[in-house]
């Protein structure tokens, strides 16, 4: 089977991170451009400003993935969507759950595929962990996501702005894990969001859920930890506690921990090259509603300035 040709747009932290290395690992796919407005892109694979500029004169597309920040992931997608080329979405999948929507429509609408990418939900302890669950009552769940801003975006003013959503850039993969893992829905209760005086989005969140067994779900946002970062899941069942801790990639139940490699990126892109070879699109948009609904329900509490 031909390797499916695929751009990369927006060549930032992520895609230079994560997805250049996973495309190259990857014989389903063939790196055939990239795209960015400032960056220079790879040595020896053409390079264009804009995705307009790919589309009128670069060579063919059959997929792009979109490694831009959220605001501006809609229009691009949609561009290439309207000319059939298939769409990966990094996370969240856009600024907005309407634009998302869309963007479903118009992909089953052209027949290619959309791919709602959400990484860490392939995190190595992930799906043993949903497997473990799915047999136990649960009875308490804790979230602590808590890292240093100034380490891990430095410089990325979109972050701050409104559907850069703050602390919930890194905040959306816990809830992306929790809504894999736990065998039962779960909605916001309350939510307090600090925003710092000079921003338009939280730089830490406290947030309570249930799930509809009555289960109570909290989660601790902080972008002020320095020292150890704590990227943690504890689930309390009826059987013990089970832990997930590094963002997913070690698993400690009862009978012992048990880590294994990063694949989360890796996974991704076999993902997607199912979802192409087999004509079909992956959209859960569960992770953003929970945080659209923090921002809907939740309290706004000022706190001191944030300089970078
Ligand atoms: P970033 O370093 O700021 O990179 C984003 C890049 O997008 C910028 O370098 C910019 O390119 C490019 N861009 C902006 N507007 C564009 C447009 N209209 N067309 C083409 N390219 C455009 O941000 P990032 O950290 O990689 O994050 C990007 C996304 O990945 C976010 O949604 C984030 O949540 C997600 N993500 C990030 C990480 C991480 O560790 N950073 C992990 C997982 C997921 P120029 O520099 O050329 O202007």
């Amino acid at each position: 089977m031909d390797p499916i040709r695929i751009a990369v747009v927006g060549v930032g932290k992520i895609a230079r991170d994560q997805h250049l290395p996973a495309i190259a690992g990857n014989r389903a796919f063939g790196l055939a451009a990239t795209v960015s407005p400032h960056d220079p892109g790879v040595d020896g694979v053409p390079h264009f400003a804009s995705l307009d500029e790919l589309l009128a004169g670069g060579p063919a597309v059959d997929a792009v993935a979109l490694c831009t920040p959220p605001q501006v992931r809609h229009d691009l997608a949609s561009t290439a969507l309207a000319c059939g080329i298939h769409v990966f979405l990094e996370k969240p999948p856009g600024a907005t759950l309407a634009e998302v929507a869309a963007l479903h429509s118009q992909a089953d609408k052209v027949g290619a595929t959309l791919f709602a990418a959400w990484h860490s939900r392939f995190a190595a302890g992930v799906a043993p962990a949903r497997a473990w669950l799915a047999e136990r009552r649960i009875k308490r769940v804790e979230i602590t996501w808590r890292e240093d801003v100034r380490v891990w975006h430095p410089g990325q003013a979109w972050i701050w702005e409104p559907g850069g959503l703050g602390v919930f850039d890194p905040g959306i993969n816990a809830l992306s894990i929790v809504t894999r893992i736990l065998p039962r829905p779960i909605f916001l209760e309350a939510a307090t969001l600090e925003i710092p005086a000079n921003r338009a989005a939280p730089i830490a969140a406290d947030l309570h859920f249930r799930d509809t067994g009555s289960a109570i779900v909290h989660m601790d946002l902080d972008w002020r930890q320095t020292g150890p970062q704590s990227w943690d899941i504890a689930v309390e069942t009826d059987a013990g506690t089970l832990r997930l801790s590094s963002g997913g990639a070690v698993l400690t139940l009862p009978s012992g921990t048990q880590r294994d490699e990063d694949h989360e990126y890796p996974g991704l892109y076999a993902r997607f090259a199912t979802l192409i070879r087999t004509g079909r699109s992956d959209v859960d948009i569960d992770p953003l509603r929970l945080v659209a609904d923090a921002f809907l329900r939740g309290t706004r509490v000022a706190v001191d300035p944030f300089e970078d």
